[in-house]
């Protein structure tokens, strides 16, 4: 087995409305495909694209929790949910932690696009407030605290989906 998960699935496809991208999913043949908006959220799957993570803070000084200087949301939220007003946008830099939680997956439900056995690591970064899941490329074993780094599927590699963020592990 190779020691690293090969990338599977292709790019699905993107209608542009103004700022908001319409995504086709899920990828299954006409019978089964939907189309659903990444709405205020689009800025996010867009940076991963450009290899660049986008989250959200809030910055509303009238904030109860807050007080305008937030910690960040991964993955964003568009407004906070403790004042209700828009969030603004900000990047995760460097877009590095470390494993706070795993899971070692051998079999995958229908239409996972991850090649089976991955990791589904919970990723605690400095700066970020939430914990983010993702999955790791490495399949060597691993334990909870080792350090990783982002990286991202850009340019004709990019699914335009979630799975264009992963990490791999820093040696
Ligand atoms: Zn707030």
């Amino acid at each position: 087995m190779a020691d690293r998960v090969t990338l599977v699935g292709g790019p699905s496809k993107i209608a542009a409305r103004g700022d908001v991208w319409i995504v086709e999913l899920p990828r299954f043949g006409p019978e089964g495909t939907h189309y659903h908006t990444y709405g205020l959220l689009t800025p996010y799957f867009k940076g991963l694209t450009e290899g660049r993570l986008l989250g959200t803070r809030c910055a509303n000084a009238r904030c109860p929790i807050s007080r305008g200087a937030g910690e960040l949301w991964l993955p964003p939220r568009a407004d906070c949910p403790d004042c209700h007003q828009p969030m603004v946008w900000d990047e995760v830099k460097p877009p590095a932690g470390y494993i706070y939680a795993y899971t070692y997956v051998e079999r995958g439900g229908t239409g996972l696009e991850i090649e089976c056995p991955y990791y589904q690591i919970d990723v605690k970064i400095a700066g970020v407030g939430t914990i983010v899941k993702s999955y790791l490329v490495d399949r060597q074993p691993i334990k909870i605290g080792d350090k990783v780094r982002a990286r991202f599927r850009t340019g004709a590699e990019a699914t335009h989906t979630a799975l264009d963020l992963y990490f791999e592990l820093v040696r």
